[in-house]
């Protein structure tokens, strides 16, 4: 209690519920490709529906703790199609996932031999829009091995891939995805290579492939770095993503970033290709991505249950849909 003292009304005041970039972006919509929302809260769904996210992609990814066996495996690729679709539908928010063994996890070879077996009753389910988040972490010999396991299941089942480039010798790294998803017999139209920057961007849409930018505090890009991308290589096959996961990031990224280019010149439409149109372009080559449901998940009834669970507790209110001509 130290402070006190100093703190003036002004301080204590709640923060706006509408900050000054909401109006820039007023009336836009946004998808984001990826964010893993089941490390995130209510609120965040809140905000992101306040900024005009539509939709959303998560993709499968690791814990931040080891796995204890591939029942946990289960557990969570059933979430990603089941709660969380449902938790984020309570707030109009649309949710896809795509599904797979990621490249941290896939270093316990005995877990990624069962994650394997596991991974077709998974990813022909309805809302699986392609299989992600693989590829390199410390660039093994077990993860190239899974990594390529599984461009054979994405090419047997028609489905886009989604690419997660290593942090420690990224350029490398990421040459070394694509050169193996060419060599599995990959279009490059149905790769979305992830986590790029300066260094990855030009080889990567030179060869095709889509290049998407994950705005991340301190490890990854941040979006005044992206404004100068766009800048230089234009809108075609680039996209733009939070990756917020529980780690310190901003599941508003994307809507921020769409201000901030607005702000510094770059036209609505070239600000929509990058923030809405073109990940929808990437990801419904699955075939399951159709944005009338964008609007028809709009009708929110936050009273509604899943398998008997609802998001409010005891006593709480659901938020109304205004919309509605019911009152409940
Ligand atoms: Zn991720």
């Amino acid at each position: 209690m130290c402070c006190s003292a100093q703190l003036t009304e002004t301080d204590l005041a709640p923060q706006s519920m509408n900050p000054a970039y909401l109006d820039a972006i007023k009336g836009m919509r946004f998808f984001d490709p990826h964010i893993h929302m089941t490390s995130r809260t209510t609120d965040d769904y809140q905000a992101m529906a306040d900024a005009g996210v539509v939709a959303i992609i998560e993709p499968a990814f690791w814990l931040g703790q080891p796995r204890t066996g591939v029942d946990t495996f289960k557990d969570y690729y059933s979430s990603l199609v089941g709660w969380e679709r449902f938790r984020s539908s309570q707030f109009g928010i649309k949710h896809y996932c795509t599904i797979g063994l990621n490249s941290k996890e896939a270093n316990n070879e005995k877990l990624s031999e069962q994650v394997m077996e596991i991974l077709p009753l998974f990813i022909y389910k309805e809302g699986v829009v392609g299989i992600g988040e693989i590829g390199f972490d410390d660039q093994t010999a077990l993860e190239e091995k899974y990594y390529r396991a599984q461009l054979q299941l994405a090419r047997e089942a028609g489905l886009p891939v989604q690419i997660h480039t290593p942090h420690r010798d990224k350029k490398q790294g990421t040459q070394r995805s694509m050169d193996i998803a060419l060599e599995m017999g990959l279009d490059p139209h149905m790769v979305i290579v992830d986590h790029n920057n300066e260094e990855t961007v030009k080889e990567v849409l030179d060869r095709g492939f889509w290049a998407a930018f994950t705005i991340y505090p301190f490890t990854k890009m941040g979006n005044e770095r992206m404004v100068e991308i766009v800048k230089q290589y234009g809108t075609e096959r680039i996209m733009v993503n939070s990756a917020a996961d529980w780690g310190i990031s901003d599941p508003l990224a994307v809507p921020k970033t769409a201000a901030l280019m607005l702000e510094r010149g770059i036209d609505r439409a070239a600000v929509e290709l990058v923030t809405y149109r073109n990940a929808i372009t990437a990801f419904a080559q699955s075939g399951q991505i159709s944005e009338a449901d964008f609007d028809s998940v709009k009708e929110i009834d936050q009273s509604l249950k899943y398998n008997g669970s609802t998001i409010l507790r005891g006593g709480q209110q659901p938020r109304p849909n205004k919309q509605s001509t019911i009152i409940r």
